[in-house]
């Protein structure tokens, strides 16, 4: 049924741009691609076959971090590649599973956050203790697979909404919040493409019965700021200087989305 070219291994998606889907178990009969990414950072030294700095967008579910490890050590093969920052896109249980093994495997990576989100990583706070102007997280947060993961204070590179974070001119840091206070996404400034974690989705309206994808916003379920939500699928657009391709952590399709047609699916309201 998944014939993702990418399963349980990183396939080049975009020049310098790697892509791994594991599906996620949420419950018996509902399946869920979750995607992370590896960036490949300039070369170390010269030479056919050089070692290079690594920077990976999210870390799975904790059920997968085995599958996750092993996926990164068959492209991690240099002996002095290394893995420098693990950026994450939210706190939630299936974006943070392998960020702990990393920064044990990786002694000299670090954790990058929103600051908003940094308490649901490193301090143990829930996100059902999130304030809502919606409803249905109000209603079905108490439901929400809690996360468990807990990252040093001092393994974090903590960002602010406005700030300018950005690695070697490969990739970008971009404040996307409303899913979770500290939402964030990551722009590979090569290949013009952005990772907007549960942003953006692209899976099908009903997992349990379909593999077709559809874009939709983030899931209602789970997003405690349904206004700021909307507004940085908005901020999104706004970047079409810098990006072409959108890719959502939770995508049926293996090339993202064009811009384009996230702007069919939302109209801005700038
Ligand atoms: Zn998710």
């Amino acid at each position: 049924m998944y014939d993702l070219p990418d399963l349980n291994k990183f396939v080049e998606v975009r020049p310098g741009l790697f892509r791994c889907t594991i599906i996620w178990r949420v419950m018996p009969g509902v399946e869920v691609p979750v995607a992370t990414f590896l960036v490949r950072g300039d070369s170390l030294e010269n030479g056919s076959d050089p070692a290079h700095d690594w920077l990976l967008i999210d870390s799975g579910a904790p059920a997968q971090v085995d599958t996750l490890l092993n996926a990164i050590d068959g492209l991690l093969t240099h002996e002095k590649d290394t893995l420098r920052y693990i950026c994450i896109t939210h706190a939630h249980v299936d974006h943070t599973g392998a960020a702990p093994a990393l920064l044990e495997k990786y002694p000299g990576s670090r954790v990058v956050i929103h600051q908003e989100e940094k308490p649901f990583i490193c301090d143990g706070v829930s996100h059902r203790t999130c304030p809502s102007d919606t409803w249905t997280f109000t209603l079905f947060k108490h439901f929400s697979h809690e996360s468990y993961v807990k990252v040093p204070h001092d393994r974090t590179v903590t960002l602010r909404d406005d700030d300018k974070w950005e690695f070697e001119h490969v990739l970008k840091f971009v404040a996307t919040t409303g899913h979770t206070p500290g939402s964030a996404s990551y722009i590979h400034i090569p290949s013009r493409s952005i990772m907007v974690g549960d942003a953006l989705m692209n899976i099908a309206t009903n997992p349990m019965w379909s593999k077709v994808p559809c874009i939709s916003g983030p899931m209602a379920l789970s997003t405690c700021n349904w206004g700021d939500a909307m507004n940085s699928i908005s901020k999104v657009l706004t970047l079409k200087d810098e990006v072409d391709t959108v890719f959502p952590a939770h995508d049926y399709s293996v090339d993202g989305i064009h811009i384009d047609k996230v702007h069919e699916f939302h109209k801005p309201s700038l």
